[in-house]
């Protein structure tokens, strides 16, 4: 007779072991699952789901045969969803402490140009800079591109402030206090409004390099460009000519095409860029594991899983 009880595979590197097993098995036990097996080591053919960072070395899912769910600890899946030995449902990680902390740092970045704070702390130097004055939220335009999860979070908070927000996804969108677009023609009418744009899209063949030389021409002379979706969403050499020429007024990016930003590229030493090390949201380990148990408890009771990735549109 098979074992009855799940097997948990946690598949990830061993500090994230140190933070997430107490969380899982206190979330287990909540969830009245407090019987599975949550382990780092099992027999694939043994595995029921299988919670996972893509940089984990586990590449290879033909062996587990009885898998019910790749469960991401992670919100972008462009390192799993293209896997073609991965069969089973793919869930992201959709949290409401992860929203919560992107909330803040893009409200917390785009209020930074938004009021330019830089001209003062750059500036304790005795000149009193009259007439620097910001206009207010209402006189700013502020685009998201991306109005998803994270991004409609974004918009909303903004829009909250009274930023003119306006919105872009793949399909159409209605969200309150948000002016929103769609497909390839809405991004350059958004894009040819936005003096800040902020970037929450997913990394798929269709967002790469979505910021180029020929939608950054597109922009207000001097915008500001702030990106915490993914490094594959701007095409670096054409923002570096757009920064150097005045197009573009500064870049705050928290994401890159090769992390660690290598220590000799040029955003490193450049006036107009803000690097942050990929620290915008973290997934948090004791909210983040209630979503991944609930989805387990989901898998055994026969519902549907939650927060699945479309793999054909890649997130
Ligand atoms: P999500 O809920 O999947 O939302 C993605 C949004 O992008 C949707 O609005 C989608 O449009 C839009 N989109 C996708 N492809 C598009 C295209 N070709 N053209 C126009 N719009 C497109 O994702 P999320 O949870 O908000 O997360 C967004 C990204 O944030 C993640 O993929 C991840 O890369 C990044 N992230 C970064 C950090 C960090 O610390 N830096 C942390 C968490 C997440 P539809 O609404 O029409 O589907």
């Amino acid at each position: 007779m098979p074992d009855a009880r799940p097997v948990i595979l946690f598949a990830a590197k061993t500090e994230r072991w140190e933070q997430y097993s107490g969380p899982l098995r206190t979330a287990l036990k909540d969830a009245g699952l407090g019987y599975a097996t949550l382990t780092t080591e099992a027999a694939p053919e043994d595995v029921d789901y299988v919670v996972y960072a893509p940089n984990s070395g586990l590449t290879d899912f033909t062996p587990f045969t009885r898998l019910k769910a790749v469960l991401n600890l992670w919100a972008g899946v462009e390192d799993v969803t293209g896997n073609p030995t991965l069969k089973a449902p793919l869930a992201r990680m959709v949290d409401d402490c992860l929203t919560e902390g992107m909330v803040e740092w893009v409200t917390g970045h785009v209020l930074r140009h938004h009021l330019g704070m830089d001209l003062y702390l750059d500036g304790q130097d005795g000149v009193w800079r009259a007439g620097t004055a910001p206009p207010l939220a209402r006189d700013r335009t502020v685009a998201m591109l991306g109005l998803g999860v994270l991004g409609a979070a974004c918009a909303t908070m903004l829009a909250s402030l009274n930023f003119r927000v306006l919105g872009w996804s793949r399909s159409r969108k209605d969200l309150p206090g948000v002016e929103t677009e769609h497909g390839a023609e809405g991004l350059d009418r958004v894009l040819s409004r936005a003096e800040i744009v902020v970037l929450l899209l997913p990394d798929t063949p269709a967002t790469e390099s979505t910021l180029n030389a020929r939608t950054l021409s597109l922009l207000p002379r001097g915008a500001v460009i702030v990106n915490p979706g993914r490094g594959r969403l701007i095409d670096d050499d054409a923002l570096l000519a757009a920064l150097d020429e005045g197009q573009v007024g500064h870049a705050t990016l928290d994401v890159f095409r090769t992390e660690p930003l290598p220590p000799e590229h040029p955003y490193w030493a450049h006036p107009k860029v803000t690097v942050t090390p990929h620290i915008a949201s973290e997934t948090r380990a004791v909210s983040a594991s209630r979503v991944i148990v609930e989805n387990i408890r989901r898998g055994e009771a026969g519902e549907p899983f939650l927060n699945l990735v479309d793999r054909d549109a890649g997130y």
